[in-house]
């Protein structure tokens, strides 16, 4: 069985982007806009001799109404759908309020979670990462989605622990 890793996280953090990476398609619309990607997108993966299912989500900012509040479902759905979960924050925003509550809801549902700290270009990799840990989500992956600074070392581990 192929796994299922899902791409959750609040928009813009870098998860289209990341999706587009691995999978070598544009099928998840990247944009500037927070969260244009309404729907869950599907695409097939392949890492050196791993294949794996990969979901993009339209993002969770934890302040849910009318079509966020869908695209939070969304999300939610994904991670039930999920072998493996990348949680996905940002570098250039740090940690905040929306981070928290999906870390919880991860929690929860105790799936096996890779926190990955996008957008790390321009910054020291362990300044970057430091305020992340509070999470306590265990593994921590530093990534550059844009330029794929860190994304083939990071699934290849994340893909041999299956
Ligand atoms: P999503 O809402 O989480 O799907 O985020 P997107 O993939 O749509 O990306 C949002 C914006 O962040 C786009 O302008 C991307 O080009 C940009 N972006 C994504 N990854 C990186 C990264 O690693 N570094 C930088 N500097 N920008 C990024
Ligand atoms: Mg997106």
């Amino acid at each position: 069985m192929i796994p299922v890793i899902a791409l959750v996280g609040r928009p813009n953090v870098g998860k289209s982007t990341m999706f587009n990476r691995l999978t070598r398609t544009r099928d998840a619309i990247v944009a500037n806009h927070a969260g244009l990607t309404r729907d869950r997108k599907y695409g097939e993966g392949r890492v050196g001799d791993h294949r794996f299912m990969l979901i993009d989500t339209g993002g969770i900012s934890g302040e849910e109404e009318g079509i966020d509040s869908e695209m939070a479902n969304q999300s939610l759905q994904a991670m039930d759908e999920a072998d493996i979960v990348l949680f996905m924050v940002s570098a250039r925003d740090g940690l905040l309020a929306a981070d928290h509550l999906i870390a919880k809801q991860l929690r929860q549902r105790g799936k096996r979670v890779y926190l990955v700290v996008n957008k790390i270009d321009g910054h020291d990799p362990d300044m970057a990462l430091a305020p992340f840990f509070e999470l306590g989500l265990g593994e921590v992956f530093a990534t550059t989605a844009t330029h794929g600074r860190g994304v083939t070392s990071m699934m290849e581990e994340v893909l041999e622990q299956l």
